[in-house]
């Protein structure tokens, strides 16, 4: 299959790929994303294939506006609206009641729906000229890392999806963060664009998942389905060196062997000349970290580290999500650098 090369002007048109069956590339402001009818379960079938995405992993569906909840969610609580008020349209997921007319391939079974309404304006062109929910995962195989640029979601989908739309490099760089709204308290599933802190904001008390910040157990089973798979994860294994940037980065300093990669902030990549370094913003800028986390992880496919040492940053406003990914690449693999001697 030849995919074919929209541009940010032929939003229109390439929605009827959607329209017709197809499965085209989306960019959004978080990620670029794999987008198909989510209505139509042929279509959304598809995408699984392409991705070889487990089947028992669920998508999000996008909508244009807020008002499209009640289409396809049961009993949207008043929480869903104040949400939607506060950040739609936005980088937030929220998890509901569906209605029966969800498509089960799209919920993988569940008697939940992901719902999310993106800001991207071209993505919001592509979602208003097609007229359904566009369902989508991120435009990544699964298990690497997520694309941030058209390049990026080629690198792994070219000749596999009917179209893909340029819509420059994404502007949050992450993906949505997940808020389940089922539950009491409402739960962070994924940390992401929206801060845990924008979320306790308006809801009050939210908690935390114990699997955004630590591996699950063989025995346990994760409220989000997609957080029992192994994630974002470049071909080298990769060990996350918590603390203070300084003390992490002598930490890798003694520890790198000849033929291994460090992702690290700007400050530190003169330490680590004759290495193949990957930088990820200024110590203190984590959106510029969460713009260029997964570029990072990428790059390291086209080199021949043997591992890679990543320094991270503090688990506070979109540094959770930051730190998230990087963990989740190493497997969380992580070292504390004031530990060590
Ligand atoms: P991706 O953005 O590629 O990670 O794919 C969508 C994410 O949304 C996955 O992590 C899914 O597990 C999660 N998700 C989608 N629907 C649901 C749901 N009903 N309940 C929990 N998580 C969901
Ligand atoms: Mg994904």
């Amino acid at each position: 299959m030849k995919t074919k090369r929209f541009t940010a002007e032929e939003a229109a048109q390439a929605a009827e790929i959607l329209t017709s069956g197809g499965l085209l590339g989306i960019p959004t402001e978080t990620v670029y994303g794999l987008g198909a009818n989510g209505l139509d379960p042929e279509a959304v079938a598809r995408i699984f294939a392409a991705k070889g995405r487990p089947q028992d992993n669920p998508l999000i569906l996008h909508i244009p506006s807020a008002d499209w909840l009640e289409r396809y969610c049961e009993h949207v609580p008043e929480a869903a609206c104040a949400l939607a008020a506060a950040y739609w349209p936005g980088p937030l997921t929220m998890i509901l009641e569906r209605k029966p007319m969800v498509p089960d391939v799209v919920t993988a079974g569940l008697d939940t729906v992901g719902m999310r309404c993106p800001s991207h304006p071209v993505c919001r062109a592509i979602l208003t000229a097609a007229g359904v929910p566009v369902a989508a995962p991120s435009g990544n195989t699964s298990g690497r890392p997520s694309p941030t640029t058209m390049a990026d979601m080629l690198e792994d989908m070219d000749g596999k999806i009917e179209g893909i739309v340029d819509g420059g490099p994404c502007s949050v760089g992450v993906e949505s963060t997940i808020v389940d709204l089922t539950v009491r308290p409402p739960r962070l599933l994924r940390p992401g664009g929206i801060t845990l802190e924008q979320l306790r904001a308006v809801l009050g008390e939210v908690a935390v998942d114990p699997a955004v910040t630590r591996l699950m157990g063989a025995g346990e089973q994760p409220r989000a389905p997609g957080m029992k798979y192994r994630h974002y994860a470049p071909k080298a294994p990769v060990t996350v060196v918590r603390g203070d940037p300084a003390e992490s980065a002598r930490c890798i300093r003694r520890r790198i062997g000849d033929r291994d990669g460090v992702i690290c902030f700007d400050e530190f990549a003169a330490l680590f000349e004759g290495h193949p370094v990957e930088t990820i913003g200024p110590k203190d800028d984590q959106s510029e970290q969460a713009r260029r986390v997964f570029d990072a992880l990428r790059a390291f496919d086209g080199t021949d580290a043997a591992q890679i040492w990543a320094q991270c940053p503090d688990p506070v406003g979109i540094g959770l999500a930051v730190s998230n990914r990087l963990n989740k690449a190493a497997g969380f693999h992580i070292i504390d650098a004031e530990a060590e001697p």
